[in-house]
């Protein structure tokens, strides 16, 4: 095997999936994260079917079962958590696979993080690329410790805001607001849920789905045309006040939620990028090239597919220009597909289309997720 050397910007789901999967091909591999404590924020995250798929793929399936929670049907309810519609999914995604799942996002960094400590990464926190000077066949970078280097290939796994992306092109569009907020609120698991449960509220879509043995997550979805900054200061109330017309777990949860409680709210921004996702050697993967909505609890999965790819292709031998043509074409439509099946999900709530029809998209994405990556 040509042993390229390559640098990867960023530690998120991606930089560690690509890591994980080019280590476990006996590449050498150098990452750099941005944050000095390198760890992930924030609350729960869900997978679907093919994103278990992925990390059956690069090994970390058995360890994401263990520390989260899996199931195979998830219920369509109403606002008061009474089911209307049940959906039992088998394991059409393989044995062993489940079709949904939650994980803790701390818990699945962790895993993940060590999986590539353990298979011998080098890692530089708190530092970022200052500049990447792009040549033919290998690009120097010139870090922000000082230090520099020279890669045959560097990919930018550095999310939403990617300065791996501005700095390649430039002129790149910029990630769009979507009209809807997301928020999300950890709380303990009753024993009696064991499935994921979306709840139809008069105004939002609220629901509910187990990230462990012990705890839940509940998410909210709300319109936010004005796209308002919330002090998180004023998290707990402002989510408690917008849960108000819920029942069922859902006004359980609520009631636990105060200063104290894990709460994230963020506006949703997509964004495809035009292909190609290359220039020279630096490729972008993950939220940098293709940036979701989690309505089908994918944006993670798409980030470790990459990865898979990237690593399929490589570990043929494939020289790496026709490499990284080749990932672009088994990539760009897939990311583009969901990502604007997800925002046209996101609209139908917004204009509070009828159950049915946001149902019809939704099992359409699901049959495009279930093709192979
Ligand atoms: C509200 C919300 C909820 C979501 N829920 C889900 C869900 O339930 N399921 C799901 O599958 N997906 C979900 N997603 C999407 C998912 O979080 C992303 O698609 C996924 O995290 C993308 O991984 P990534 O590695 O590309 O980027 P990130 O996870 O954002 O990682 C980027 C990493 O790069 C680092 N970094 C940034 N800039 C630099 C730099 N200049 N130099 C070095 N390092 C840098 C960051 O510190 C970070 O560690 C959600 C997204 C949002 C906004």
């Amino acid at each position: 095997m040509d042993q390229h050397s390559i640098l990867i910007i960023g530690g998120g789901i991606g930089g560690l999936a690509t890591t994980i999967a080019l280590l476990n091909l006996g590449y050498k591999v150098e990452l750099i994260e941005r944050e000095i404590e390198w760890t992930a924020l924030g609350a729960g995250l869900t997978f679907n079917g093919a994103t278990a798929r992925a990390f059956r793929t690069i090994g970390v399936l058995d360890e994401v079962l263990s520390a989260g929670f899996s199931h195979g049907t998830s219920s369509i309810c109403d606002k008061d958590g009474r089911v209307m519609v049940e959906s039992s999914n088998e394991e059409v995604y393989g044995p062993g696979i489940p079709p949904m799942g939650g994980i803790l996002r701390p818990v699945l960094h962790d895993i993940m993080k060590h999986r590539a400590l353990s298979l011998g990464l080098n890692v530089r926190t708190g530092v970022t690329a200052q500049s990447l000077e792009l040549n033919e066949n290998r690009t120097d970078v010139i870090f922000s410790d000082g230090s520099v280097g020279r890669y045959d290939l560097v990919i930018g796994a550095d999310g939403l805001r990617s300065q791996t992306r501005q700095q390649i092109f430039p002129d790149a569009p910029r990630p769009t607001f979507t009209g809807q907020g997301s928020w999300r609120a950890v709380g303990p698991r009753p024993s009696e849920v064991k499935t994921s449960a979306l709840y139809f509220g008069t105004e939002f879509k609220a629901g509910i789905n187990p990230v462990s043995q012990e705890e839940m997550y509940l998410f909210l979805l709300v319109a936010e045309p004005n796209n308002p900054w919330i002090d998180p200061a004023d998290w707990p109330r402002t989510l408690r006040a917008k849960l108000a017309g819920f029942g069922g777990h859902i006004a359980a949860l609520r009631e636990t939620l105060g200063p104290d409680s894990r709460i994230v709210y963020r506006p949703l921004e997509t964004l495809v990028l035009p292909g190609p996702w290359f220039r020279q050697r630096v490729l972008l993967i993950g939220d940098a090239a293709h940036a979701t909505t989690p309505h089908v609890g994918y944006g993670a999965g798409l980030a470790v597919e990459d990865a898979i790819v990237l690593a399929e292709l490589l570990g043929e031998g494939l020289p790496l220009d026709a490499a990284l043509r080749a990932f672009m074409q088994r990539r760009y439509q897939r990311c583009a597909k969901i990502v604007s099946g997800s925002v046209k999900l996101g609209q139908l709530e917004i204009d509070q289309a009828p159950v049915a029809q946001q149902r019809a998209l939704s099992r359409e994405l699901f049959s495009l997720i279930q093709e192979p990556a």
